[in-house]
């Protein structure tokens, strides 16, 4: 295969990245099959990441491929307002398969960050509707990730991402995270800390129900780690909103499509969010797409119970795009016919017991573990936070393995191809670059 010529890798600024470092040492992908990613000189990398918790039935599936081109040829855009097309309609009702009874309508964007911000507007309008209008607080959560908007970063509770941008959302609170509620290596949830959602309580005190329109939170929170929630944590977190009349949306934008072993966190829970934030999986990651699924009572309050015209307004020129329709279609159908979403769970406990095995590695502090997720948490070194975990990843994808870090952890989070034997060597090379980071 042709290598190609990168002649200016100044022109793109590339996002949550150290351009400097990447430019002085870039790494590229140029091909991507199944498992692997393959880079310009044609060495495979085992993909332990699903791209960007993205790519869960893996690379270049086939006929994803063919329906995004069908599409292309057939009808490459449809403008989005007032305007349909087939694909987008048929896509919304497929998703039911795959969401929770009750989560019966769908509203479409183009990433996961958008999705927050839609599903936040919704809320707003839902409560206008409902004649609650007052209610316009939101509650986020610490260590939160939803996203870059505005609303995102405002609900969020990464610092990192909120230190430069001034003007955020008014009258947000967070609830503590569920960090530490239970003992380092712990295998799947905790036992202890289900208490830590009785802070949507004391928040309730402090603010009063009637000005808060919503609490969101991941239901395992990804990015900033993998927080898995302590047994009964959501439930209670479930039970608070609904008596104080406030919706709970569930940013699913890494747990739904199977990542825990079944559609979405929601089911693996069996707790039911108000509204649900959707993206990545949604087309295996092959166009951008988004989505917030929505409760009927919501969907009716806003849309049956507005005057005539248009009801939200709200929307992107590239709501329900026909190829990202496609591509979503066809992605249902690959988990569907290769029961991808059952997959993840049978070899969810071979997965756990993988990643704990890394316990008593030198560094390692604390390995965490739900579906087919894993998270290894390494000690800082002196004076140099996240350099240690920034090495082992360095040395892993030297070594053909794409991990992921955050912080001090490297998480895994493989597409639910996976096999026994990948996964032994993904944590393989994970422990051997750990054992030899200094
Ligand atoms: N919400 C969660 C929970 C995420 O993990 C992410 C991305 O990783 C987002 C939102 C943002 O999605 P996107 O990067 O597609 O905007």
């Amino acid at each position: 295969m042709d290598t190609p010529i990168v002649n200016s890798l100044e022109a793109f600024w590339m996002g949550f990245t150290n351009n400097r470092a990447f430019k002085a040492d870039p790494r590229m992908f140029v091909r991507a099959k199944g498992m692997h990613y393959f880079t310009p000189d044609g060495r495979a990398v085992l993909d332990a990441t699903s791209g960007l918790w993205c790519v869960n039935a893996g690379h270049g599936r086939d006929k994803i491929v063919a329906a995004i081109a069908r599409q292309a040829a057939e009808l490459d855009y449809a403008p989005a307002f007032n305007l349909g097309h087939p694909l987008a309609f048929e896509l919304a009702s497929r998703l039911r398969e795959v969401l929770p009874p009750g989560l019966d309508h769908v509203f479409f964007c183009n990433s996961g960050s958008e999705a927050v911000d839609s599903a936040l507007k919704i809320a707003l309008a839902y409560q206008r509707a409902a004649g609650q209008g007052a209610r316009t607080r939101f509650i986020g959560r610490e260590r939160g990730y939803h996203g870059v908007g505005f609303g995102g970063i405002s609900v969020g509770g990464m610092v990192a991402n909120r230190r430069t941008f001034g003007a955020l959302l008014p009258g947000v609170d967070h609830m503590r995270h569920t960090h530490g509620a239970a003992a380092p290596f712990t295998r799947g949830q905790g036992e202890t800390g289900a208490e830590l959602a009785d802070d949507l309580e004391r928040l309730v005190g402090l603010h009063g129900a009637e000005t808060i329109a919503a609490v969101i939170v991941e239901p395992v929170a990804g990015s900033t780690g993998v927080l898995v929630p302590p047994k009964g944590y959501l439930e209670r977190l479930r039970e608070i909103a609904t008596r104080h009349g406030i919706l709970l949306i569930f940013d699913e934008v890494i747990t739904g499509f199977g990542r825990l072993g079944a559609g979405t966190a929601a089911e693996y829970f069996g707790v039911t969010p108000d509204l649900m934030c959707l993206a990545k999986g949604i087309t295996n990651a092959a166009v951008p797409m988004g989505a917030v699924a929505a409760d009927a009572r919501i969907y009716d309050a806003v849309v049956n119970g507005a005057p005539a015209g248009i009801e939200l307004f709200h929307g992107y020129t590239y709501s329900g795009h026909p190829l990202a329709a496609a591509a979503g279609l066809a992605a249902l159908e690959v988990y569907a016919e290769e029961g991808l979403f059952a997959r993840a769970a049978s070899l969810a406990p071979y997965w756990e017991d993988a990643v704990h095995s890394l316990k008593g590695v030198k560094h390692v502090v604390d390995v965490r573990n739900l579906g087919l997720v894993g998270a290894v948490e390494l000690a800082p070194r002196e004076g140099a936070p996240g350099a240690r975990a920034a090495e082992v990843f360095a040395r892993c994808f030297d070594a053909g393995v794409l991990t992921r870090y955050t912080g001090e952890t490297i998480a895994l989070s493989p597409p639910l191809i996976i096999e026994k034997s990948q996964i032994d060597e993904a944590v393989g090379v994970l422990g051997a670059a750990i054992a030899e980071v200094a």
